[in-house]
């Protein structure tokens, strides 16, 4: 089979690339496992609970007390309609792109020369040959979360089943919006921020339930009736379960890109250039695999990749990429090309 633009990794940067080159040519998108990556894992569900989050609160402080597990509103009910969401998400998303002409493989892709890709979907190898290639595999949860009582912010998210209590180390919008969600439904909760806004999330969250803590966790241990979380003034907390954020490692190793020549920073990071351009012609990387550092860096990073692997010149400005709020799918309305109504679920 052969495509203009063949994408690996069907994350925020993956789909923004796969809708931004089927403008111009035939498309092949591989992807391992789901459609939408750590969007759909992350962002999609923290979107549904910041929607449900301030009803929730509303409704405790109506009921002047927390949720109770007989509430015919219960968190299994909401987490069900989270679920849904994000399945209607990637439904949505499979439609879109079928009908933008974008061919979606299921398997794991690696690089076997430029313009030569193999997906493997169990079913043995096959070949795709593409005049570009793109690569946007994202990146993979250490070990040490992703299991027992220390569990990802992304699983945390998607959780069926509220812990007895919980402390929440992470500074961004998702890790306050879980506190307080889980404070709604009356679970010890602590959240451990950074940076210069915490006395506002303090102000926000306390009132609701949830006991904000300034700095960084120092230390975790988890035996088995529980968690400790160590904070850097001696503070320990005790918990059912650590919520952590962890970075995450660049999903780079075993794509054959060391074998290409494609240069590799130590830790894993794809290195290109501001047309997101690896050392190798004809490969180009975007997204996190390449380092960016949030969504909205990795959706124009896949325009920037997908519009220069199509012949457009385009460069992308940092600045400005960290400032705008983009989805995947409106990667191509940005243009004005096309019109895709595909933001966060209703
Ligand atoms: C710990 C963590 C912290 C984050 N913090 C922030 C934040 O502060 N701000 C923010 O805006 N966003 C944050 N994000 C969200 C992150 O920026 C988004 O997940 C973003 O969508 C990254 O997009 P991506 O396309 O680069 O990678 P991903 O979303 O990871 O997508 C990569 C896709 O490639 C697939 N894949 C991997 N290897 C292969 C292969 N060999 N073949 C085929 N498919 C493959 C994967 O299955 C996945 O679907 C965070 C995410 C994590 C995990």
């Amino acid at each position: 089979m052969r495509y203009d633009l063949i994408v690996i990794g069907a994350g925020a940067a993956g789909l923004s690339a796969a809708v931004a080159g089927a403008l111009h040519g035939t498309v092949a998108l591989v992807e391992a496992e789901a459609l939408g990556g750590g969007y759909v894992r992350r962002d999609v569900p923290a979107a549904f609970w910041h929607r449900v989050a301030g009803p929730l609160y509303g409704a405790r402080c109506l009921l002047d007390g927390p949720m109770r597990p007989g509430d015919e509103l219960t968190f299994a009910a909401l987490a069900a309609q989270r679920d849904a969401a994000v399945r209607a998400w990637r439904v949505r998303a499979e439609r879109i792109l079928a009908e933008m002409g974008v061919e979606i493989l299921y398997g794991r892709g690696r690089v076997l020369a430029p313009g030569l890709v193999g997906v493997d979907g169990g079913a043995g190898e096959i070949l795709l040959v593409g005049e570009n290639i793109i690569v946007a595999t994202g990146t993979y949860c250490r070990s040490g979360c992703g299991g027992g009582r220390m569990v990802a912010l992304e699983e945390a998210l998607a959780l069926r089943a509220l812990p007895c209590s919980a402390v929440v180390a992470g500074s961004d919008a998702p890790a306050r919006t879980l506190a307080l969600v889980l404070a709604v439904w009356g679970i010890p909760v602590h959240l451990v921020a950074e940076g210069e806004g915490v006395a506002a999330v303090r102000r926000l969250l306390e009132g609701a339930g949830v006991r904000v803590h300034a700095g960084a966790v120092t230390g975790i241990c988890e035996d088995e009736a529980g968690v400790t979380v160590r904070l850097p003034d001696g503070t320990c907390l005790r918990a059912d379960v650590a919520v952590v954020d962890v970075p995450g490692v660049p999903a780079t190793a075993g794509l054959g890109l060391e074998e290409l020549g494609v240069a590799v920073a130590p830790g894993g990071t794809i290195a290109v250039n501001a047309r997101m351009e690896t050392s190798v012609p004809g490969v180009f990387a975007a997204g996190r695999a390449a380092g960016a550092p949030s969504t909205q860096t990795a959706v124009w990073e896949g325009l920037v990749a997908a519009y220069n692997a199509c012949g457009w010149p385009l460069v992308l400005r940092a600045e400005a990429a960290a400032d705008m709020d983009i989805t995947p799918f409106d990667a191509a309305g940005f243009y004005g090309i096309v019109s895709v109504d595909f933001g966060m679920p209703s």
